[in-house]
C-alpha cells in the first residue's frame, strides 16, 4: 500500500530515499509542497483537534516519523516500510538544497538556537543560499512574517515551532506563496545547533 492511515491519518508508505527523491523532484519543478512529518503525539492530537486534522489532509506528503508510528502500523495489522525521522529528512533537503544551490529560509527556535544553527548549516552546506532566518517567538498569525519570508522568494522553508503551531503556520504561509517547499521540523534546530 502506498498509503496507512492509523487514526485518520493518511502516512505516506515509502522509504526514507523514496521521499527525498519525490521531494527533490518537486524542489527542482518548484512545485509549492507541505510536508509534515507526523509522530505519535501528532497523531493523538489530530484525533482530539478537528482544525489540526483538516491541516494534516492539506499535507502533500506525511512522513512516519519515528518507530511508534511503525508499531501503532503494526498493532492495526498493517505494514509501514520504515520510520522516517523528521531529522533526517531535514538533513537530506539540506543536501539536496546544496546540490541545486536552492534558497531556504529558517525560521523558529530561540535566537541563539537559530543563529547556530544557520552557522551550522553555512559550514556544512556551503551552496545553500540562505535567503533568510528568524527565530520562532513571534505572534505566528502575524500576516506581515508571512509577507517577509515570501519576499526573500525561498525554494524551501524549515519552520521549527513545535506542532501544532508549525503546521498552523505553514498552512497560511503555502496559501500566499507561489512556491516553496515548507516542513515543519520541531526540535531539529535544537539538535543541528548542539
Ligand atoms: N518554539 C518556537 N516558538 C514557539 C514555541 C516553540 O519557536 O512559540 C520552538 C522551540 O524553541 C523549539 C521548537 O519550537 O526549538 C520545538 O519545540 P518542542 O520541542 O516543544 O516541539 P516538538 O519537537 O515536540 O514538536
Amino acid at each position: 500500500e502506498t498509503k496507512v492511515t492509523i487514526l485518520g491519518v493518511p502516512f505516506d508508505n515509502i522509504t526514507q530515499e523514496d521521499f527525498l527523491k519525490a521531494l527533490y523532484d518537486r524542489l527542482v519543478n518548484k512545485q509549492k509542497t507541505f510536508l509534515v512529518t507526523a509522530n505519535p503525539e501528532i497523531v493523538m492530537y489530530a484525533r482530539d483537534n478537528e482544525d489540526y486534522y483538516q491541516l494534516l489532509l492539506q499535507a502533500d506528503y506525511i512522513a512516519p516519523d519515528g518507530i511508534g508510528i511503525v508499531k501503532a502500523a503494526r498493532t492495526l495489522g498493517k505494514t509501514i516500510k520504515e520510520r522516517v525521522p523528521g531529522y533526517e529528512l531535514m538533513l537530506g533537503l539540506l543536501e539536496i538544497a546544496n546540490i541545486e544551490k536552492q534558497n531556504v529560509y529558517f525560521i523558529g527556535a530561540q535566537e541563539d538556537t537559530i543563529e547556530l544553527t544557520v552557522s551550522e548549516v553555512e559550514r556544512r552546506w556551503p551552496n545553500i543560499n540562505i535567503v533568510g532566518y528568524h527565530h520562532g517567538y513571534f505572534n505566528h498569525a502575524d500576516p506581515k512574517m508571512i509577507e517577509k519570508v515570501k519576499n526573500t522568494d525561498p525554494d524551501l522553508i524549515f519552520v521549527a515551532f513545535g506542532f501544532p503551531r508549525q503546521e498552523k503556520w505553514i498552512s497560511n504561509y503555502l496559501s500566499q506563496a507561489s512556491h516553496g517547499i515548507a516542513v515543519g521540523v520541531g526540535g531539529s534546530f535544537d539538535v543541528l545547533s548542539g
